[in-house]
């Protein structure tokens, strides 16, 4: 019981010095701050040190001992009923018996009872303790910048010089202080200062003075901190700044795209660009959505692997599917049910739901509508227990071969035709030296690795830039970048037809990150920003095709610079500058 106690509130202003701020918020040398983190491990006193025994064994003591002598009590009045003995006679270990009772019933109280009562008061008071205590425990050290005390030794880092940060405005510093002293929640700033950009800067300052570490160099101006809110990110302190190169043009399904992509890996845009290059000398990509379905797949749990088999019956079963799909739909007017695929595991059941989202990305549409599914089915299934929404059989941002055999999201192949004087004049290389690299690398040398999905070159280098660039998210790039790229020599081994084929591109362009600044307007060069006005979903299957044709470009030219030899050289000239890093120099020479 021990530790439903609630700890004390950390001291203010109990510094010699009088600031207001915890004393481990002080600007301190490397001493102090060894001597502060020993401090702070220790355990405040309580009252209950003062006891001669451990709090757990004084508290069993007198539990026993309340219990034992209410019953000898009981026994003692029952007794004195049954033989006409007038109650108020007591003996001496009766009266003993009674004292013993008091006092333990007042201990019990007093530790329980009184705690109990403040809790109550306390959380009437809605104090900041009572805030944090709503939010899990591993939680609240994130949530507000008073760290609570460690369970197991902490090892902070070093801190270095003293950092000198802005001044802020009077009203600013006191908010500072008050997050300092876990007075306001960091997490709450935005909803009690109703100014995004205002709580980032407070909130960015106080992490400063906690750490002790400059965060110079992370832009805060120049971002919509409103257009975060509720949506792409909490608890905000800047944002960081990616370059954004352009590979193209990509001429596709007859169209040419800029293709923006993200990225901080020399030579990628350039790479990709010549890809580019050479397929549009060639006469283009052409591009086909195979299918366009987003999967969210709950586990439900029932008393035998017979009543699980029943469910798989019943959800497969084409006459239930009309139901089904209208109590799914009701999700939203973009979502609408394709298929319902049941795996077994004993007595769980893994239910692949697998529906169209328009122009999302579709996770929140497809979740909302299996949860409208899930609460159907208690009616013909009372006994079926969801232990979860996703029972990782979807298969979310994890290498799946689910996703790699069904597909999820957009499953894309993309190809082409490049005639072998663009091989040899553009890419550097010959059509036999790319089959047959294709051959032993991609497809024997992704087998011998035992990969899943991997039967490519560097398709994943490609779809994270432009995912990072268009407001997709990044960690769907898992089996988003999942590919099978082929090559083959044709009209008599003088061209070569080059495809990849990628089961699972997971794109919007509507919601999440998409709708922010930087990300819409690489949406709008591509042409394809927001909800489709043609058909719903046109923007979203337009996005995945333009993934796996930049991707086909990125397979073209990297295969092409390991066939001829290049790789290293290229890598040397655009990916390691000799910079110095140190922080010293300023200059930058080329490698060559
Ligand atoms: P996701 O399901 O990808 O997480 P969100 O739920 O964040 O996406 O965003 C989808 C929202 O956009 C839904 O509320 C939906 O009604 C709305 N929306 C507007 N136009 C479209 C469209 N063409 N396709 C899909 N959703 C759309």
């Amino acid at each position: 019981m021990d530790l439903r106690r609630r700890p004390p509130k950390p001291p203010v202003n109990s510094n010699p010095n009088g600031s207001s701020y915890p004393s481990s918020y002080q600007p301190r040398s490397s001493d102090d701050d060894h001597r502060l983190r020993t401090a702070s491990i220790a355990p405040p006193p309580k009252a209950s040190d003062a006891l001669p025994l451990p709090l757990y064994l004084t508290n069993a003591v007198f539990f026993t001992l309340f219990f034992s002598v209410a019953y000898y009590l009981l026994h003692r009045w029952r007794d004195k009923i049954r033989y006409n003995t007038p109650l108020h006679v007591v003996t001496i270990t009766e009266l003993g018996a009674i004292i013993a009772l008091i006092a333990s019933f007042i201990y019990l109280l007093g530790f329980f009872g009184i705690d109990f009562v403040q809790s109550f008061i306390s959380r009437a008071s809605g104090d900041a303790w009572d805030l944090a205590d709503t939010i899990d425990e591993d939680d609240h050290r994130l949530v507000t910048c008073s760290p609570p005390t460690p369970i197991v030794s902490v090892t902070k880092l070093p801190i270095p010089e003293p950092i000198v940060t802005e001044a802020l405005p009077e009203e600013d510093e006191e908010v500072v202080k008050s997050v300092l002293d876990g007075v306001i929640p960091s997490y709450s700033l935005e909803s009690r200062l109703g100014d995004c950009k205002r709580a980032a800067s407070i909130r960015r300052e106080a992490l400063q003075r906690v750490t002790g570490r400059s965060l110079e160099g992370l832009p805060l101006d120049g971002f919509d901190y409103e257009s975060i809110l509720g949506q792409c990110c909490e608890m905000p302190v800047g944002y960081i700044q990616i370059p954004v190169g352009i590979a193209g043009p990509l001429l596709l399904d007859g169209f040419e795209y800029s293709v923006p992509m993200a990225t901080t890996e020399g030579c990628l845009v350039a790479s990709t660009n010549r890809g580019c290059k050479a397929m549009y000398i060639s006469g283009g990509a052409t591009s086909t959505v195979l299918k366009d379905g987003m999967t969210r797949a709950p586990v439900v749990r029932f008393a035998s692997a017979r009543r699980a088999s029943e469910l798989k019956f019943f959800l497969e079963n084409p006459e239930n599917f009309d139901t089904l799909a209208v109590v799914f739909n009701r999700s939203s007017r973009f979502a609408r049910l394709q298929n319902v695929k049941c795996t077994i595991a004993g007595k769980n059941a893994y239910v692949r739901f697998s529906c169209s989202t328009g122009d999302a990305m579709g996770m929140n549409m497809v979740s909302k509508g299996v949860q409208n599914v899930l609460e159907y089915l208690t009616d013909d299934f009372p006994d079926m227990d969801v232990i979860g929404i996703s029972g990782n059989y979807c298969s979310d941002k994890k290498p799946a071969a689910v996703n790699w055999i069904e597909g999820r999201g957009k499953s894309v192949v993309c190809e082409a035709v490049i005639r072998g004087e663009i091989v040899n004049k553009v890419l550097k290389t010959s059509v036999a030296a790319l089959v047959e690299l294709n051959m032993l690398k991609n497809l024997a040398g992704s087998a011998v690795a035992g990969s899943l999905g991997g039967f490519n070159a560097h398709a994943s280098n490609i779809v994270s830039a432009v995912f990072i660039a268009t407001g997709q998210d990044p960690a769907q790039n898992v089996e988003s970048s999942q590919c099978i790229t082929m090559m083959e020599a044709i009209n008599d081994g003088k061209d070569i037809h080059i495809s990849v084929t990628m089961p699972s591109i997971e794109v919007g362009t509507v919601g999440g990150g998409t709708q922010l600044a930087s990300q819409s307007a690489c949406l709008n060069l591509l042409g394809v920003k927001g909800a489709s006005k043609e058909s719903p979903g046109m923007n979203a299957r337009r996005l995945a095709t333009i993934v796996a044709g930049a991707v086909l470009a990125g397979e073209l030219s990297l295969m092409s610079a390991i066939a001829a030899g290049q790789l290293v050289r290229s890598h040397m000239k655009y990916n390691r500058s000799s910079r110095d890093i140190s922080g010293g120099a300023t200059t930058t020479t080329t490698a060559t």
